[in-house]
């Protein structure tokens, strides 16, 4: 019997009849033993809208003008509420990332609970401390252009996805989509 078994029959005070029920037959209760985190927490992985191209291009623009190459726009029903790219340099801020900069820029004029269910499009997968603070936020959905993978091989990264970091995060559910545009946002970093 398996250590779950077994301490499952100890809460159910030695029922094991019960406790094997529950776990082989009970659907949801065996579910929700076996992964909780499921029910509200981690990633989606979904396919591009028709406007993600659109919003991505925004990005992009960004990264094209940033100490770095890269962008980020957050948008809301079609509305573009802040936009942000990488300032390291400039503003002597290693953590200036476009997409932070983008929320503190939104939070700097608006009420932090407006980025929840909001879009954030940014040219590069975000990194841990970028995928962090938007689950923080609680930003809905995240659209980016190259994967960390990709990025990998243009510039140091630290090597975990988007997904895994979302996956780790049990009290905040984001839908992510990759792959917008990456072609265009890999071609700003120099040759
Ligand atoms: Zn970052």
């Amino acid at each position: 019997m398996s250590t779950r078994c077994r301490g499952l029959t100890q809460v159910l005070g030695n029922d094991r009849r019960q406790a094997l029920a529950m776990l082989l037959g009970g659907g949801l209760a065996g579910a929700a033993l076996g992964a909780p985190r499921q029910a509200f927490g981690g990633a989606t992985l979904m396919a591009p809208f028709p406007g993600d191209e659109h919003f991505m291009r925004m990005a992009i623009a960004e990264a094209a003008r940033a100490d770095l190459p890269f962008g980020t726009v957050i948008v809301r029903d079609g509305d573009v509420l802040s936009t942000g790219r990488n300032l390291g340099r400039t503003t002597n801020d290693p953590t200036a990332h476009g997409e932070m900069v983008a929320i503190r820029r939104f939070v700097a004029v608006r009420p932090a609970a407006e980025l929840q269910g909001t879009t954030l499009y940014t040219s590069g997968e975000p990194c841990p401390m970028c995928m962090s603070a938007i689950l923080w936020c609680g930003i809905g959905r995240l659209v980016f252009a190259a994967s960390i993978d990709e990025l990998a091989t243009e510039l140091g990264q630290i090597m975990l996805t988007s997904r895994q970091v979302a996956d780790a995060a049990p009290f905040a559910a984001i839908t992510i989509t990759g792959g917008v545009l990456s072609a265009e946002a890999l071609a700003l970093f120099p040759k």
